[in-house]
């Protein structure tokens, strides 16, 4: 029989009945003790990246990567890091810098993400990537960072509720607009001002109407030029008695005849329609304190961003702004080993898809650095993907859960059988034999070597004698193995450990 992929036709019959969602392939208790058990060779090998400050010692598991943020950078990162095996660890945020998601759960539509011809709402698309980081293997931790320390390797980073060190770290904290703190701005924020003409220019509620976009640097100059692709008329509203964007940025605006620049104005507020819609914005001219309404559909912001940077302030190199400097197309900074990713570094674009692209870099940089540096520990997903079943309410009576490793009785050997993709032992007593009690602690053993990769089913024949019938099972103990509904051998009696191992593990 040994070797023999012969079909079983007496579990063929059982129906599928259970519909399947993937389930998680990582444990966090798992990965803690398999970080902890590699935490004196991974402290060790810190030791091995040239002048680069030193810790003295670490007792507590050493994570390979830790990522601060969970907008477009941060998930994205993450999975990419959770795909190459680094088992992540996200911080996703709670309050500080914005929510878990980031700045694109405080929108509508997203129009312009690759992918989606009808548009996702910002929500969503951040939901997808967050199951896509957690379906990889990422850890997502709902929490604050509050204290990161780079000054010392490996790295410190302590949330509201954990701190951990790690060898690697991604910051992708993103930005927040700056707004103008109108009394009406809550408002109307979404529903009219907008800090981003790129992202909603092209809305239905701005096209053909009359805009006005605040500020007189380039940002606003090019989201003004911008808009003009839409809009009927753009108004840019501008505080001072000059425009501080760039000459030729400039010449373009004064040269377009759809853009009207204001000087001297300040913006005191948005006017509602008797249908709670934005009919205007109310200005003052700073110069002669007159008043007066400007009937726009949109108010944009363009007065800047401010990243949320203060975590990282005299850890790593940040510009006059406060952005995070970065040297390479990596994300790299001013210190080895940490990276920074999305809006946090990036003044320019500020899009979600550069912010993901620049997550894909800094996760690839920061396994390129793990492996150069003889860092990284590898979590290796297991082979197959478990299919996490629903329960029913026969499965409840039954106790039955397809994920456990060990089972009991026919009716887990035909559900597993018909479900699972995990090979299966099959393991055939009776209360009666002596090698029954040896061989069992001694299998047992083995299976738990292999724990979520085999199952193991104990049948005693005399409950289910049919089964040990259809099974052709002529003497205990017997064990016979089965994967995808076959049955691939059959050890009968009790053999060495070794045989079972080997077995094992050229078929899971
Ligand atoms: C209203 C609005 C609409 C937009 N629409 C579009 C659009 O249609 N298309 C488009 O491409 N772009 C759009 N953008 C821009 C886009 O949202 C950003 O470019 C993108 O979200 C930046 O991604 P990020 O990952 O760098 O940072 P963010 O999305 O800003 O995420 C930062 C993350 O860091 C977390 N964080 C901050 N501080 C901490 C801390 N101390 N500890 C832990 N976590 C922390 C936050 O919780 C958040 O999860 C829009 C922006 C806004 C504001």
């Amino acid at each position: 029989m040994a070797g023999a992929a012969a079909s079983s036709s007496w579990l063929i019959a059982w129906p599928d009945r259970i519909s399947s969602s993937r389930r998680r392939n990582f444990k966090s208790g798992a990965v803690a003790a398999a970080a902890a058990a590699a935490t004196a060779a991974s402290v060790a090998a810190a030791v091995a990246v040239e002048e680069l400050p030193k810790s003295s010692s670490s007792e507590v598991p050493v994570e390979n990567l830790v990522i601060i943020g969970s907008g477009p950078a941060g998930y994205t990162a993450a999975i990419y890091a959770a795909r190459a095996n680094l088992k992540p660890l996200v911080f996703e945020g709670y309050q500080a810098g914005g929510v878990p998601g980031g700045q694109l759960m405080t929108t509508t539509e997203v129009e312009n993400f690759p992918g989606f011809p009808e548009g996702i709402s910002g929500p969503d698309l951040m939901d997808r990537m967050r199951k896509q980081a957690e379906r990889w293997g990422a850890e997502l931790r709902t929490e604050d960072v509050e204290v990161v320390d780079v000054s010392i390797r490996p790295f410190t980073v302590r949330s509201s509720e954990h701190e951990v060190k790690c060898h690697t770290l991604i910051i992708a904290t993103g930005a927040v607009a700056k707004r103008l703190g109108l009394p009406r701005e809550h408002e109307f924020w979404s529903r009219g001002i907008s800090a981003c003409a790129i992202c909603d220019g092209a809305s239905p509620i701005f096209k053909a109407q009359e805009l006005a976009v605040v500020g007189g640097g380039d940002t606003a100059t090019e989201e003004a030029l911008y808009l003009t692709k839409y809009a009927r008329h753009v108004h840019l509203l501008v505080r001072r008695d000059q425009l501080r964007a760039s000459k030729a940025m400039q010449d373009r605006a004064f040269n377009n005849p759809n853009i009207t620049v204001h000087f001297n104005t300040r913006v005191l507020d948005v006017v509602p329609n008797d249908k709670g819609q934005m009919a205007g914005v109310l200005l003052e001219d700073s110069s002669s304190g007159i008043r007066k309404t400007l009937q726009v559909k949109g108010l944009f912001y363009g007065i800047g961003h401010q990243p949320n940077s203060h975590l990282l302030a005299g850890q790593v190199e940040l510009d006059e702004a406060g952005y995070v400097v970065t040297t390479g197309s990596g994300g790299e900074t001013s210190v080895e080993g940490v990276f920074a990713a999305g809006d946090l570094q990036d003044h320019e674009w500020r899009q979600a898809v550069t912010a993901a692209g620049s997550g894909c870099m800094a996760a690839l940089a920061a396994e390129r650095y793990l492996v150069r540096n003889n860092l990284l520990i590898e979590f290796h997903q297991p082979k197959q993907e478990e299919t996490k079943k629903e329960l029913t309410s026969e499965d409840v009576e039954m106790g039955f859960d397809i994920t456990a490793t060990k089972h009991k009785g026919q009716y887990a050997l035909r559900k597993l059988y018909h479900e699972s993709p995990r090979l299966i032992a099959v393991l055939y007593t009776s209360p009666t034999c002596g090698p029954c009690r040896t061989l069992k602690p001694i299998f047992n053993k083995v299976v738990d070597e292999f724990n979520k990769e085999v199952h193991l089913v104990e049948i005693d024949i005399e409950e289910d004698p049919e089964i040990a019938e259809a099974g052709g099972v002529m003497g205990t103990p017997c064990i016979q193995f089965f994967k995808n509904k076959e049955k691939l051998t059959e050890f009968a009696g009790v053999k060495m450990k070794k045989d079972y191992r080997e077995f094992i593990t050229s078929n899971k």
